[in-house]
């Protein structure tokens, strides 16, 4: 890898190591919403509500470290998984990269800052309910169209 070039701009998903596999995550927090699955299709959509282990303030996992334990179904991501999974967001920064497309301005790796995901409008920070505080009988009310695009500056 030349000086000038970066990780993420270069590297496959396989070829990243586990430092550069965290820091490809661009913080939004989509992967930890709550989804449902029509029966018929199998198509899948997002909710408002969130995993109980997410911290809607901060926009992370509670407990990233034992986040398996304490979540069973947490998804533990992997470029198979991106491959496959029909559900992850168009911005997600390893759905980008699989697909050969450069990171979004947005993106805190091109920014330089953490908070700019937050900014773009892209990421979920302080905009879901809690799985903890919604009755399952009803998810349905909270189907939500999440933006793809980052949302025009003022
Ligand atoms: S959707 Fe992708 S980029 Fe966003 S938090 Fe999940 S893994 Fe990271
Ligand atoms: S356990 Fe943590 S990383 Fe996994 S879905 Fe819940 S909040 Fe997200």
């Amino acid at each position: 890898m030349k000086p000038d070039e970066k990780f993420w701009q270069t590297k496959t998903l396989e070829e990243l190591t586990s430092i550069e596999w965290e820091k490809l995550c661009d913080g939004c927090g989509r992967c930890c919403l709550v989804k449902l699955e029509d029966e018929d299709t199998g198509a899948i959509y997002d909710t408002s509500v969130a995993c109980h282990l997410f911290d809607s303030a901060t926009c992370r996992c509670k407990d990233y470290d034992n986040r398996f334990k304490k979540v069973p179904d947490c998804l533990d991501l992997d470029p198979e998984h991106v491959r496959k999974l029909t559900w992850l967001p168009d911005t997600c920064a390893y759905k980008l990269r699989m697909e050969g497309k450069p990171l979004p301005d947005w993106h805190p790796l091109v920014s330089g800052s953490s908070q700019s995901v937050h900014e773009a409008g892209i990421s979920i920070k302080l905009a879901t309910i809690s799985e903890a505080d919604v009755d399952p009988e009803t998810l349905g009310d909270y189907l939500c169209d999440w933006p793809d695009e980052a949302k025009q500056s003022d």
